[in-house]
């Protein structure tokens, strides 16, 4: 408890919360929560004032996110090009492509199959959040078979947490379509996959999405030989010998020998903090920062195929190849890869490496050069939009700051951050000692 706190209650605090036609207009929740008990001590009611102002503020945030999924879906069915309305919605909030895809899905369900669910939000009961518990399991009903699971799940809604609520529609769905739940979980085990997730300061998340009884399998023995070392030596917790054993048994051969590893990541690091002559972070493509010292380590390491590359930009070794050659010579590719390091698209992340090099003057039609100035990276998916009707893309040569027009004729840039702070004494003076 805090040391300030005391028997009387600011006055403010206590105007704030206490008459009950204030109640009564914030707690158009659950009006019966409002208990006119005078005898509960000021303190008490105060904070419970402020609870029911929390739960008065949640019920207005789903009233709005009703609003604004109606809005979203009203505005991808005037959509002219479906397969970029995702990337509009995306580039207007700021958010990531999948999340706005996501967005538009739950929309476009709640005003066609989940009246119920949108009323229940335009009622203030359930967010965004907790209504697409009910879509996702939903999802792959036909529109009638979902709107008996949302008429079902009218009546469970109330005060259930989300993951409540996905249990009690997949329930729903296994009940309204019994042979439809089989097949999809044959299909969904044949779209098994693992994904690698950024978490920064050196972390990175490794996701499988496999069969239940396979990872159940898995997971017990990892958990039984991370106890097992654990008996034998108190010096890891059982967590960290976990996440050994789990990498190791993944970094062995066919033959059972641990193996160094073998993909291709690239680095990109300061000529500097390569020679140990500064502690810059470096940074792993699509990945984000690592620590100078992980950086050497790794780019020093033996039986790897990382690829380092250190960046010392050198105008001189700009190329630009004209209108002989569409495709960018490697030389040239490399530079610009290494400039962009992810998909320039503002809201794309993927590493420059798997994107393609794209002439963002055409090369065809508006004769635009295969040069550095002319050349950016876009994955598959934001290079398909770039050429769509309604979008046009512009590059400054100087800054390389990207200019993306999108159908409503809003402007978003794009610009790559620098890869460190421009110097103005490049060298470290010859006559100094090394700071090492
Ligand atoms: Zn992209």
């Amino acid at each position: 408890m805090s040391s300030q706190s005391s028997e009387s209650v600011p006055e403010q605090m206590l105007v704030d919360v206490l008459t009950a036609e204030e109640m009564s207009v914030y707690c158009v929740y659950e009006p019966d929560l409002v208990d006119p008990f005078p005898e509960i001590p000021a303190r008490v009611l105060a904070r419970r004032g402020l609870l029911r102002r929390i739960q008065s503020t949640q019920a207005e945030i789903c009233r709005l996110q009703a609003m604004q999924y109606e809005a979203v879906a009203e505005f991808a069915g005037k959509a002219e090009d479906r397969s970029a309305v995702a990337r509009e919605l995306a580039l207007a909030l700021a958010i990531s492509p999948r999340m706005a895809e996501n967005q538009i899905g739950l929309a476009e369900a709640l005003v066609s199959r989940l009246p119920e669910t949108l009323k229940a939000m335009q009622r203030g009961e359930i967010d965004a959040y907790k209504a697409s518990k009910i879509h996702e399991p939903s999802a792959a009903l036909t529109d009638e078979q979902a709107r008996e699971v949302d008429a079902i799940m009218a009546g469970r809604i109330d005060r259930k947490d989300p993951s409540g609520l996905r249990r009690s529609t997949a329930l729903a769905v296994a009940r309204v379509d019994p042979d439809g739940y089989a097949r999809r979980c044959a299909r969904r085990r044949a779209r098994r996959g693992i994904e690698l997730v950024p978490q920064g300061e050196g972390m990175v998340r490794l996701c499988a999405d496999i069969p239940v009884e396979v990872g159940a399998a898995a997971y017990a023995r990892i958990d039984a030989e991370a106890h097992r070392r654990r008996r034998v030596d108190m010096s890891k917790t059982v967590e960290q010998y976990k996440a050994d054993v789990f990498a190791e048994l993944l970094l062995k051969d066919t033959s059972g020998l641990t193996v160094g590893p073998k993909a291709e990541v690239f680095i990109y690091m300061d000529v500097y903090t390569w020679l140990n002559l500064n502690t810059k972070p470096a940074e792993m493509a699509g990945q984000g920062i690592i620590p100078a010292w992980l950086a050497n380590e790794i780019a020093n390491g033996t039986n790897t195929t990382l690829r380092r590359l250190i960046t010392d930009p050198d105008d001189g070794q700009i190329i630009s190849v004209g209108r002989r050659s569409y495709r960018p010579p490697t030389a040239l590719a490399r530079l610009a890869y290494a400039r962009d390091r992810e998909c320039r698209s503002p809201i794309c992340h993927r590493p420059a490496q798997v994107c393609e090099l794209d002439h963002v003057e055409a090369w065809d039609a508006d004769g635009g050069e295969t040069s550095y100035d002319n050349l950016a990276s876009f994955c598959a998916k934001d290079h398909h939009i770039k050429d769509l009707p309604g979008w046009s893309y512009t590059m400054d040569k100087d800054t390389g700051e990207i200019t993306i027009t999108t159908p409503t004729h809003d402007q978003y840039t794009s610009k790559p951050e620098p890869l460190h702070e421009p110097r103005n004494n490049p060298l470290p003076d010859a006559d100094q000692p090394p700071p090492f």
